[in-house]
């Protein structure tokens, strides 16, 4: 597995985005999240900041992507939920204490109970992930159409027929791949 710094990926769905914190699943895998200060980074620019993160916060974090993941797959192909993956989703939702805030200019933000809570930050996180896998948002789980992706993802496209989890990196590197192809299979043309 290699570990990679720099580059978050930034979805408009919190849930599938923390998912995303572990790319290439089915590939050459890239932790994103691999040390605590990297989650706190991760959850400053989602909106939940947090002054700090332990090794046990960030181990109960990746169980939650996991869970996440397992869950959101299972739905995403309309398999049996996890049960395993469900009761640390249903842990994680319960064990935060996360306030929804409206802030002046209309905007909703959230306030943990402290600044030292990343359990407060994965409630919000967990939450979301149940509001996406119950079906209560307008949108639809799929998989990530790349071979060594497969990440599960939520298309709020009007026709619902997103193939990637990410256009930027998936459906761009698809597109290269197919072109190279292309050029490959081209008869030269006379010099
Ligand atoms: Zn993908």
């Amino acid at each position: 597995m290699r570990v990679r710094f720099p580059d978050f990926r930034l979805g408009s769905v919190l849930a599938t985005s923390f998912t995303g914190t572990l790319s290439e699943r089915h590939g050459d895998a890239v932790e994103r999240i691999p040390v605590p200060h990297r989650l706190v980074d991760w959850l400053a620019v989602n909106g939940l900041a947090v002054d700090s993160c332990t090794t046990a916060q960030l181990h109960l974090a990746r169980e939650l992507r996991e869970s996440i993941h397992a869950a959101a797959t299972a739905a995403a192909i309309q398999d049996a939920l996890p049960a395993s993956a469900v009761q640390v989703i249903n842990d994680c939702s319960a064990q935060g204490r996360a306030a929804a805030i409206l802030t002046p200019e209309g905007k909703r933000q959230w306030r943990l109970s402290s600044a030292s809570c990343v359990e407060d930050a994965l409630s919000v996180i967990a939450a979301d992930a149940i509001s996406i896998i119950a079906g209560e948002r307008d949108g639809k789980l799929a998989l990530c159409a790349s071979p060594t992706c497969q990440a599960a993802f939520f298309d709020t496209s009007q026709s619902r027929s997103r193939k990637w989890c990410d256009m930027n990196t998936c459906g761009n590197r698809q597109k290269k791949a197919r072109f190279n192809a292309n050029q490959r299979n081209k008869p030269r043309s006379a010099e």
